[in-house]
């Protein structure tokens, strides 16, 4: 698989090795056991999730109660999908119109469009090179705005040092909901990435770690939290069918106040992920697997540095990040451009306009502008790309040779 690199006038080699032939986007197929749960249920039609017979417990109560006790958690509500469930999270914890609330300026779209959702004003706090929020400009943002709440994106599932910040959060007495799309299955320090928290969302989308097409799981331990959350995801006056229920006199006062902003899981997606979440583990085994092939291939090269990682975060890397510096535009725009040329997908933050998946804090123009030059610094030269588990470590070994060798190249042609 090695290609031979010949000298062309430029001083730039080519690569003559064989293009990459796996596919970025392409997930594995659904476990037969999920396949054969959703046929079941077509069969019988009662696909809404208060559809139940007699004691029955529905496909999606079930599948709260299931999450519940993965994440060890006393409350589960399975919801429409991950920027939904941060939405209903923010606005059952209280957040009111206009009010400030920090979140990282690293992140994906659907996280400040959930704070702006909850009538909120996201206020962004800058990265590190580790990609995790950093915790000085957290403090410096907490004071300069007096928000009350931070959600916390764990992106691409980088975990930011969870003792520190509980700390500082408690110092300012600064609530956390954890967004967790990137981090199902990890922990910090042996305890799970959703726990350090009032409240904390994942997403079940395709793209993330168990795959209903679109999804969204909020666990909590406030009943409180749990009864507004509930009502605003639709539950009508049907919530005591839910799987993990808190106790009619958390209802009491909240079912005349809250409005219901339908935005419920149904029973399709629930089937299918049950058989999913029993595998979850086993899976982000798999990813990671992947993830130490690829990083022990960049590690080493001269211009590409790979985020270091804490011993206490026990991640999972479904897709790969590293930094290469001091970037122009215009070279990292050619670098992507020579991977792809092999097959090889890579998704740079640092472009100004935003790109499918991919958006900076600059082109969301709804909210307040942000100056954040060490973000910036750091999302120039900040290249990322999913890691399937329709990949082999074979296919990682192929990737590395086909990115080291266009990384070799920059600057010289
Ligand atoms: C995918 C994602 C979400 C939630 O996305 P939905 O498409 O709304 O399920 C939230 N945060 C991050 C960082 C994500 O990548």
């Amino acid at each position: 698989m090695t290609g031979e690199k010949q000298n062309t006038g430029t001083g730039e080699k080519h690569y003559t090795g064989g293009a990459f032939r796996g596919n970025f986007t392409q997930q594995e197929p659904l476990p037969e056991q999920a396949i054969a749960n959703a046929v079941a249920l077509m069969r019988t039609g009662r696909l809404h999730r208060y559809n139940t017979v007699g004691e029955e417990l529905s496909e999606t109560s079930e599948l709260e109660r299931e999450f519940a006790s993965y994440m060890q958690s006393r409350f589960c509500l399975a919801c429409a999908s991950g920027g939904y469930a941060m939405h209903i999270a923010l606005t059952a914890f209280g957040v009111k119109a206009g009010e400030p609330v920090l979140t990282n300026a690293f992140t994906l779209s659907p996280v400040p469009g959930a704070i702006h959702n909850a009538g909120a004003a996201p206020v962004l706090v800058e990265t590190t090179r580790q990609l995790v929020i950093d915790l000085d400009h957290l403090e410096h943002q907490i004071v300069a705005s007096g928000a009350r709440v931070l959600l916390l994106s764990h992106m691409r599932g980088h975990i930011v040092d969870m003792d520190a910040l509980c700390q500082l959060l408690e110092t300012h007495q600064v609530a956390l909901i954890e967004d967790c799309a990137h981090t199902m299955g990890a922990s910090w320090g042996g305890r799970k990435s959703g726990s350090f928290g009032v409240a904390a969302c994942f997403s079940t989308q395709t793209y993330k770690h168990i795959n209903s097409g679109e999804g969204g799981l909020l666990v909590t331990n406030d009943d409180s939290l749990m009864a507004r959350a509930t009502l605003l995801s639709g539950s009508y006056m049907l919530y005591q069918r839910n799987g993990t229920v808190p106790d009619a006199d958390a209802f009491e006062q909240a079912k005349y106040q809250i409005p219901n902003c339908s935005g419920r899981m149904d029973n399709l997606r629930a089937a299918i992920l049950r058989p999913q979440l029993e595998l979850l583990d086993q899976n982000c085994s798999r990813w990671n697997e992947l993830y130490r092939t690829l990083e022990q291939a960049l590690q080493g090269h001269k211009n590409i540095e790979v985020p270091e990682r804490d011993e206490q975060e026990s991640y999972v890397a479904s897709s790969f990040q590293f930094l290469i510096d001091n970037l122009s535009t215009e070279q990292a725009r050619k670098f992507v451009g020579d991977c792809k040329t092999h097959n090889v997908e890579l998704k740079w933050f640092g472009s100004t306009e935003p790109e499918g998946f991919t958006s900076k804090h600059t082109s969301w123009k709804y909210i307040e502008p942000h100056s954040l030059s060490q973000t910036d610094t750091v999302l120039q030269g900040l290249f990322d790309l999913r890691l399937p588990l329709t990949f082999t470590t074979e296919d990682c070994g192929h990737i590395a040779e086909i990115i080291r060798h266009h990384a070799n190249n920059i600057g010289k042609a």
